[in-house]
């Protein structure tokens, strides 16, 4: 879990002073979101901009890039898959606070934190998984796993009849006279 250490930013200076403080970095083989992991080709890089709005108000923007690998929806292999996000937060400062959290208050959204070390994971792990596609294809005509034995059809030619399982068919036996 190296890449925790490296994803954050340290805020010390620009809530003393005001200002904007920057950072970039690396995440490397994958964003993780409780149990589920999505894992990445090579690693996502980003950067990160949090500039003094007044007040102990901050605003966080960034972006994160790079190649999720997501299982193609019908060979289930690993398809490489570009993602780029945009992301911007409103974050308030309340020393003391241990855990970053999220408030809503009638239009206002914002997160409290109290660290002047900002863990920025949470932040670019949503903004990526938002932005992956809901389901991919490893290239367009992907022919699929055989349903008779789960075969790779792009691979090999297991020889099932695959297309005496399609339903169109069933339907022109049932009504010979068309
Ligand atoms: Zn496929
Ligand atoms: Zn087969």
């Amino acid at each position: 879990m190296a890449y925790r250490e490296v994803a954050s930013i340290n805020l010390a200076r620009l809530l003393r002073e005001g200002g904007t403080a920057r950072a970039s970095g690396v995440v490397l083989e994958a964003f993780s979101v409780g149990q589920e992991r999505f894992p990445l080709e090579g690693e996502a890089s980003w950067r990160v901009a949090v500039s003094s709005v007044g007040g102990e108000e901050y605003w966080l923007s960034g972006e994160v890039e790079g190649v999720a690998l997501m299982e193609c929806r019908r060979c289930l292999k690993p398809t490489p898959t570009r993602v780029h996000a945009h992301f911007q937060h409103l974050l308030r400062y309340q020393p003391g606070l241990e855990e970053l959290s999220f408030h809503e208050e009638g239009e206002d959204e914002y997160y409290a934190f109290g660290e002047p070390d900002l863990d920025l994971l949470p932040f670019l792990t949503e903004a990526f998984v938002t932005e992956l596609p809901y389901t991919v294809l490893c290239e367009e005509g992907c022919k699929g796993l055989c349903p008779v034995c789960g075969a790779d059809r792009n691979r090999v030619d297991c020889g099932h009849e695959v297309e005496a399982h399609h339903p169109l068919l069933g339907l022109k036996n049932l009504l010979p006279e068309l």
